[in-house]
């Protein structure tokens, strides 16, 4: 049998390491999930002023602090995205493409995504539109398929749907040199609506249309209420009490994901209370 961790972080910015270090001073076993950069947000500041003891540091020197911060306290952090969280009563169950992870409570620190869905995404999810290539390419063996990507991650599982896929299409929606298997064809253009009766049928874009019976939109991260069937939202973000809990028992949230203001220090100060508030229901129990 797996593991089954006190507490599963999902999300590397400040809120997910903020939870993670305090979790773990408390002794609790801890899996944190997110990727190497921790979080595109931090890379891309430019210059950060409102970081209390760190003025003028650039996003990139706070992240390198961060690992030094959590490196000492042999804190890793497994570069896999959760693709949904089912609570089973006494435990929670963390699927990624091809395998789970158990934990007896969570803390979702996913951060916010701020672009747009695509028209019919919702509309289409789970009818040929998905947010999971990893999960979802045996479905379309031997199909038609197109990628919308929003990271080079995205790149990985457009190759592994290429092999599984009669044809794959990727739509990049972002500038950078491509590392894709030559039967792939990379089109640069702007997606603007997905289309279909029953089922998905085609993607329509600014300059053509692709035919498609499947559609993958692969961002940063995958919307709070897929990631975590039931969970309850208010305008947009997760709606949480002053403990961070969700209205889902044993799942709490922190950072961007529960509401403005979208600052790294209101993000950390609330990964502290989720993680505390999750180790408080563990010793009490
Ligand atoms: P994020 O930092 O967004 O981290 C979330 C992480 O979770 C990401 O790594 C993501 O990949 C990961 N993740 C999401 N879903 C999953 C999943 N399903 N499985 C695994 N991992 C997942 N704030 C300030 O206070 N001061 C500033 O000067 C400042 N400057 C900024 C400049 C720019 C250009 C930008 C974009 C933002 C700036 N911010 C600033 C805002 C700040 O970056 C955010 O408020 C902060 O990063 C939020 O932290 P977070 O941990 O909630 O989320």
């Amino acid at each position: 049998m797996s593991e089954r961790y006190d507490i599963a972080i999902i999300g590397s910015g400040p809120a997910g390491l903020s939870a993670a270090i305090n979790a773990k001073i408390r002794n609790k076993s801890i899996i944190v999930f997110g990727n190497e950069d921790f979080s595109n947000k931090l890379m891309r500041a430019p210059k950060v002023d409102n970081y209390l003891g760190f003025y003028g540091v650039t996003g990139k020197d706070l992240k390198d602090k961060f690992k030094e911060h959590i490196s000492s306290m042999d804190i890793n952090i497994i570069y896999e995205k959760i693709n949904n969280v089912y609570a089973l009563g006494e435990y929670f169950t963390l699927m990624v493409a091809d395998k789970s992870y158990e934990a007896k409570k969570v803390i979702l620190s996913t951060g916010i995504e701020f672009s747009k869905p695509l028209k019919g995404e919702e509309k289409f999810l789970g009818r040929g539109a998905s947010y999971c290539a990893t999960c979802d390419a045996p479905l379309y063996k031997n199909k038609t398929v197109a990628i919308v990507g929003y990271n080079e991650e995205s790149q990985k599982e457009a190759n592994f749907l290429s092999e599984i896929a009669n044809k794959v299409y990727y739509i990049p929606m972002y500038k950078c040199k491509y590392d894709l298997l030559d039967t792939i064809e990379i089109v640069e253009d702007k997606p603007i609506e997905i289309v279909g009766n029953l089922k998905v049928e085609k993607l329509i874009l600014k300059e053509r249309e692709i035919e498609a019976e499947g559609i993958f939109i692969l961002k940063d991260s995958v919307p709070p209420s897929e990631l975590v069937p039931g969970l309850e939202m208010e305008e947009g973000h997760i709606k949480v009490n002053r403990d961070m809990l969700t209205n889902i028992p044993g799942c709490f949230a922190a950072g961007d994901c529960t509401g403005k203001p979208y600052q790294y220090m209101k993000a950390a100060g609330e990964g502290q209370i989720a993680a505390l508030s999750a180790v408080s229901e563990l010793d009490n129990k």
